[in-house]
């Protein structure tokens, strides 16, 4: 990836992610795998903070362009607070403001989940721009708002992107391996878009029982999720593709 100007905290967040054991096909996204060994410690856990329901499928929200957050505020502060508590009761490892019901361009990711990084703290994104991308990998991804999916995506391997901190203050990193899947795949959430529109029209095919009962709130999960919309509880005949990556 081409040099840039990066500040430190960033570059040693780069380095961190480096250190990710990355074969072939690598796991997980946005959702930590669930075992004893990890919801039993369970430290990530929090209960002192709301639990906001997470929006699936689709909830009008989560297919709509977010709004570019303009200033600090209380409440700006209290949604992050908020979304980073949800993410953890989730076992995630990323969330985007839509998938709580705000049409915001902020999102939260949670380091320690990430191998090498787990001294770190969350990361807050707010209006986050992709500012470059190299190489390819394949991630398996999946989605707090598709719980019981998970499909091999094809996505850039590195990539530079710029964005405010929780401070509003305006920060530039490259990322790579899960730290570079993770801010692609919730910047992806950001523009309305899901992991599942990157594949084939056959391999959708095959997803739409899980989306159908999806969209009618029939699905289970161990967090807490939206009701459906009424004008959404029947399946969609047709789900948005996206024209390349
Ligand atoms: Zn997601």
């Amino acid at each position: 990836m081409r040099q840039r100007t990066f500040s430190a905290a960033p570059i040693a967040i780069r380095h961190l992610s480096c250190r990710i054991d990355n074969g072939p096909v690598a796991h997980l996204v946005e959702r930590v795998v669930r075992n004893d060994e990890v919801r039993g410690s369970s430290p990530l856990r929090s209960t002192t903070v709301p639990i906001l329901p997470i929006f699936t499928f689709d909830h009008t929200v989560l297919r709509q362009e977010t709004s570019q957050v303009e200033q600090d505020s209380a409440d700006l502060q209290k949604l992050i607070k908020n979304m980073i508590g949800t993410m953890r009761n989730a076992d995630g490892l990323g969330l985007a403001a839509n998938q709580v019901g705000r049409s915001l361009a902020l999102t939260v990711i949670d380091l320690k989940h990430v191998p090498g990084m787990e001294d770190r703290d969350s990361l807050v994104l707010i209006n986050p721009a992709l500012t470059g991308t190299e190489g390819e990998s394949v991630f398996e991804e999946g989605c707090l708002s598709l719980p019981g999916i998970r499909e091999e995506i094809v996505r850039p391997a590195e990539i530079g992107v710029k964005f405010l901190d929780r401070n509003l203050k305006e920060v530039e990193i490259e990322a790579d391996k899960i730290l570079a899947r993770v801010i692609q795949h919730e910047i992806d959430h950001l523009h309305g878009k899901y992991f599942i529109d990157y594949l084939s029209p056959f391999k959708l095919s095959l997803l739409r029982p899980k989306l159908s009962r999806m969209s009618r709130g029939e699905t289970d999960t161990d967090y807490p999720l939206a009701p459906p919309e009424p004008h959404h509880t029947k399946p969609k005949s047709k789900v948005k593709r996206l024209r390349g990556m």
